[in-house]
């Protein structure tokens, strides 16, 4: 072997050790659940302030793991504030898919999809897993009247 193709091949290995120790962001994989294969984790995107994952478009406008978004428009066709709007709206999304199953604000780690939950993320004050289960047992048909009570009540905090 020539000198030159050595150094050359030298050079080509440290160069990709350094981008692999420095530059590619490592990939990580995480079970969802014990019952789950582990999928890849997304990482870089915004927390939403309503499902507390980091899965908020780039543009802040809307989550890509609940859908939801949190506006002062929204909020005002609504009829309420933002800060109540964030309430009702996690009631909504924590309440979705919890009917005979334990209600777990901070859980799991990452979604089917692979965003990861932001472990600074809290809850409204105003939400736990018994307010959630409340909401659950309204029926639909009143969750209007509902909505305006819940509003009332925290404005009267
Ligand atoms: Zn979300």
């Amino acid at each position: 072997m020539k000198k030159w193709m050595l150094f050359g091949l030298i050079v080509v290995a440290i160069a990709a050790t350094v981008y692999f120790l420095f530059f590619r962001e490592k990939t990580t994989w995480q079970k969802v659940d014990d019952n789950k294969p582990q999928v890849e984790v997304i990482k870089g995107l915004q927390t939403c302030p309503v499902c507390g994952y980091q899965a908020m478009k780039d543009d802040g406008t809307i989550c890509l793991n609940c859908g939801k978004t949190i506006s002062t428009q929204k909020a005002m066709e609504e009829g309420v504030s933002t800060n109540d709007l964030l309430m009702l709206e996690q009631l909504d999304y924590f309440s979705r898919d919890t009917v005979n199953l334990i209600v777990d604000l901070f859980g799991p780690k990452v979604t089917d999809k692979g965003y990861p939950k932001d472990p600074n993320w809290k809850p409204h004050p105003n939400v736990d897993a018994g307010q959630v289960n409340e909401f659950l047992r309204i029926r639909v048909d009143e969750l209007p009247a509902v909505k305006k009570e819940l509003a009332d009540t925290t404005k009267n905090q």
